[in-house]
């Protein structure tokens, strides 16, 4: 109630979507005890949608790993009291000698180590506390961004062999992330993956040599857990996923895998009023209402995370004839209508043509409308992230990671 009053948006999380969403990723990968881990990947305040919670949700669905990028998300989950007991966290966003690497270690945080200078200062982060590091080699196999290549992996080897057996670091696990796992159906994208999986294979059996093989091996986005089994290995580290979409929106929207999106994006209506045909709208005037018409304002903007670029562009004055801007789902006396945004998004507001009359349509200030939520897309009355992604050129992974602190994250 606090939140409807003070904020004019709030974004709705769904947790009990978030737990069936890992559950049923738990279930894809044979279920508990399968052999095969799976890792909530939340990351980034889990893809926006709130790190504790969401963390607390993937854990309520069986994950028994977390995963994050930054080191200081790590320490915020332990801080939270989500102990080793309850799961494992690998943190993989390695940034040099001011990485507080003791810290992690100190509160048994597995790192990523995917540089000959990584490796020095592991050891000597764990030569400091006095406890072992736990390590997850990471290898480029073909993504051209963090991890050893051919090119050093010998070095990184022979660095890692002996402080395996002086008791510094343990070779907990092997890892590499995927390029382009989520276009099952185009040919040399697949190929580009086979070719990832023989490097990776590759490396480990180098280490295998080196006597410092792997316990846990992983490789797998969410596209690769649902549609590569033979890739699952130990863990696999699904995280749009859990949130409920698809890495690819082609790949089926709503999802052919019963994955539920947990975020409901919702505000309610400023001013409304009646305004002329030819009536520029917003900065620009990019839109300009086509016949007489009402206007609504959704007082939510580009500070707020809404892309700029879902801006709606129609300069003939008819509906949408340029571009049409992100779906916003509103209520009218004939049921919901899905209407776009009208005209450039600002700062802390954008414009909605309701294409007709307010009072006809029964659309009042103070109204809740959405702009995306659980439903199966925008072609069924219900806008999701994926919609809002195609109308911004993004994809919804940005949509959501995106929203800032203005928009308050109230829990279901
Ligand atoms: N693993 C790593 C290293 C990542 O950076 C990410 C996300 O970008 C993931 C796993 C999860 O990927 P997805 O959200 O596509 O499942």
């Amino acid at each position: 109630e606090r939140a409807l009053r003070e904020y004019p948006a709030q974004a709705i999380v769904d947790l009990a979507a978030l737990r069936d969403n890992m559950r049923h990723l738990v279930e894809v990968c044979g279920g508990p005890g399968s052999g095969t881990a799976v890792m909530g990947v939340v990351k980034a305040d889990a893809y926006g949608h709130g790190l504790i919670p969401s963390a607390l949700a993937a854990l309520a669905g069986g994950a028994t790993w977390l995963g994050t990028a930054q080191a200081r998300e790590a320490l915020l989950l332990r801080k939270a009291g989500i102990g080793l007991d309850r799961c494992r966290i690998l943190t993989w966003m390695y940034s040099g000698p001011t990485a507080p690497l003791d810290e992690l270690i100190a509160n048994d945080i597995d790192v990523s180590v995917g540089s000959l200078d990584g490796i020095e200062l592991v050891a000597a982060a764990a030569r400091a506390t006095g406890r072992t590091a736990f390590i997850h080699v990471k290898v480029d196999s073909g993504f051209g961004r963090n991890g050893f290549t051919e090119m050093n992996f010998p070095d990184a080897v022979a660095r890692l062999a002996p402080l395996a057996k002086e008791g510094l670091v343990r070779v907990v696990g092997q890892w590499s992330h995927l390029a382009v796992a989520d276009a099952p159906d185009v040919p040399e994208f697949v190929a580009a993956t086979d070719q990832q999986i023989e490097n990776f294979n590759a490396f480990t059996e180098l280490m295998k040599q080196a006597g410092i093989a792997p316990q846990i091996r992983h490789l797998a986005n969410t596209a690769a857990t649902l549609d590569r089994p033979e890739i699952r290995f130990e863990l696999t580290r699904p995280g749009i996923g859990l949130y409920g979409y698809e890495p690819d929106p082609a790949m089926g929207t709503p999802s052919k895998y019963r994955l539920r999106p947990a975020m409901t994006l919702q505000a309610q209506l400023g001013t409304v009023k009646d305004v002329q045909a030819g009536h520029g709208i917003s900065y620009g005037r990019t839109y300009l209402t086509g016949e007489r018409t009402s206007t609504a304002i959704v007082p939510i903007g580009y500070a707020d995370g809404i892309h700029r670029s879902a801006s709606g562009f129609d300069v003939e004055g008819a509906q949408h004839v340029d571009k049409p801007g992100g779906p916003v789902r509103v209520m009218t006396v004939d049921g919901p209508r899905v209407l776009h945004v009208s005209g450039r998004v600002c700062m802390d507001q954008f414009v909605l043509d309701l294409c007709g009359s307010a009072a006809e349509l029964g659309v009042h200030e103070g109204d809740t409308v959405m702009l995306f939520g659980p439903g199966r897309g925008e072609a069924y009355g219900e806008p999701t992230a994926d919609d809002w992604a195609r109308a911004a050129g993004t994809i919804s992974y940005e949509v959501f990671t995106c929203l800032r602190g203005r928009i308050p994250r109230l829990y279901l």
